[in-house]
């Protein structure tokens, strides 16, 4: 190649900007490269290891064979029991099944896979915000607009009917769902959900209902659109094994919805990556059906991160003028930079400087469309946490 040949990107990604979830831990990951001491709490991985007997499946599966292509919507055992999941507390008639269900290469594609087999020119698409910056990026690639709608803090940032009314139009198309939310952690309670789905099935919209961390509540269970929905006619749920089973780097997601979108996202699939990778279903099979494994695995992984947000919200409580939200799932803390309201991006300013005077990676607030804001992951070592906590009031003191 020639060096400085010019490169114009393609009209489909001039607008498209990187992830800054990833971004913030490729460049953590890069100073601690450079010798830097840093602590990462910016991408939301658990740092726990995959659970044994999940790895042993795998290890089984190789050796049987297991390293060849399958069905470009999964291996059959893999998708009833995500179907099986699905209907656990449903009593309607409509049960999912096997052909409503597509396995891809994590919960990232599915979502990709909806957004751009659902959305298209003209269509727009309600994001509650804050939520994960790929929402807004997915719903772009695929030539849509999203449109935010901000929640209220006092709130938990939760939307409300009403404001998703407001904010609907003609073109309305689809509504993106996150409960537990990244990055907020808050939780909608079954009748918040109920209502919201009501308001979206008498309006014909799409919903797509990422419920990635739908495990990983404390308190109390978080509950499913699949079963507050009035009907699962317009429903697309994605959820996946990342983080409740500490899989991240093993890429196995799904998308559960009716047979027919299911195949026209299978078609799409067939034509961008095929099957997710074999060893992976055979493993993600593992954590969906055995049973008794898998949930002692994920209580006990949920404890530690209801300790480790325990701990982290004592220690930035210290601090009166930090304004934190209680979240009630998910592993992410999110709070309010010094310097909101009266600094332009006052939670990118944050980041930088916890970063190059802390020695602490977290993420802007921008990258969810609330730039006062920040988010901290709690899915890190507790000492660690702790001490990041510690760095980060002092350094909100320095600033205020
Ligand atoms: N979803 C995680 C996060 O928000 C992992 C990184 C990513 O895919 O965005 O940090």
């Amino acid at each position: 190649m020639t060096p400085g040949s010019e490169f114009k990107p393609s009209a489909n990604v001039a607008q498209l900007r990187e992830s800054a979830t990833i971004a913030v831990s490729q460049k953590a990951k890069a100073l601690k490269a450079a010798g830097r001491e840093i602590i990462d709490l910016g991408a939301g991985e658990p740092d726990f290891d995959t659970p044994a007997f999940i790895k042993v499946a795998a290890q089984r599966a190789i050796d049987a064979g297991a390293t060849k292509y399958t069905a470009v919507d999964g291996i059959l055992p893999l998708r009833e029991a995500i179907a099986a999941e699905a209907n656990r507390a449903w009593k309607g008639s409509e049960k999912v099944t096997a052909a409503g269900v597509v396995v891809s290469t994590g919960s990232k594609q599915s979502l990709f896979n909806a957004c751009f087999t659902l959305f298209g020119p003209g269509d727009e698409v309600l994001v509650p915000t804050p939520a994960w910056t790929s929402y807004y990026e997915m719903v772009s690639l695929a030539r849509a607009t999203a449109v935010p709608v901000t929640g209220n803090p006092d709130r938990g940032f939760k939307v409300s009917v009403a404001m998703l009314e407001a904010a609907a139009t003609p073109r309305t198309k689809g509504l993106m769902l996150n409960s537990p939310s990244n990055p907020t952690g808050s939780v909608y309670s079954p009748d918040e959900l109920r209502a919201i789905l009501t308001l979206a099935h008498e309006r014909g919209w799409w919903v797509l209902s990422d419920e990635i961390y739908l495990r990983i509540a404390y308190g109390k269970a978080a509950t499913s659109s699949l079963d507050e929905a009035p009907s699962r006619d317009r429903l697309v749920v994605i959820n996946g094994v990342a983080k409740a089973y500490a899989m991240t780097g093993w890429r196995i997601g799904w998308s559960i919805t009716t047979p027919k979108l299911a195949a026209a996202m299978t078609a799409f699939q067939s034509h961008t990556t095929s099957n997710a990778a074999t060893v992976s279903q055979h493993a993600a099979l593992a954590a969906l059906t055995m049973r008794e494994d898998a949930d002692a695995a994920v209580s006990s992984m949920v404890a530690q991160f209801e300790k480790r947000r325990d701990a982290a919200l004592a220690i930035l409580r210290t601090e009166p003028r930090i304004n934190v939200l209680a979240p009630d799932g998910a592993f992410y803390l999110y709070l309010c930079a010094p310097g909101a309201g009266t600094t332009v991006d006052a939670g990118a300013a944050f980041a930088a400087h916890l970063l190059e005077k802390s020695g602490v990676a977290i993420v802007p607030g921008s990258a969810f469309y609330t730039p006062d804001w920040v988010r901290v992951s709690y899915a890190a070592d507790q000492a660690q946490v702790e001490e990041a906590m510690r760095r980060l009031v002092a350094a909100f003191r320095d600033l205020v």
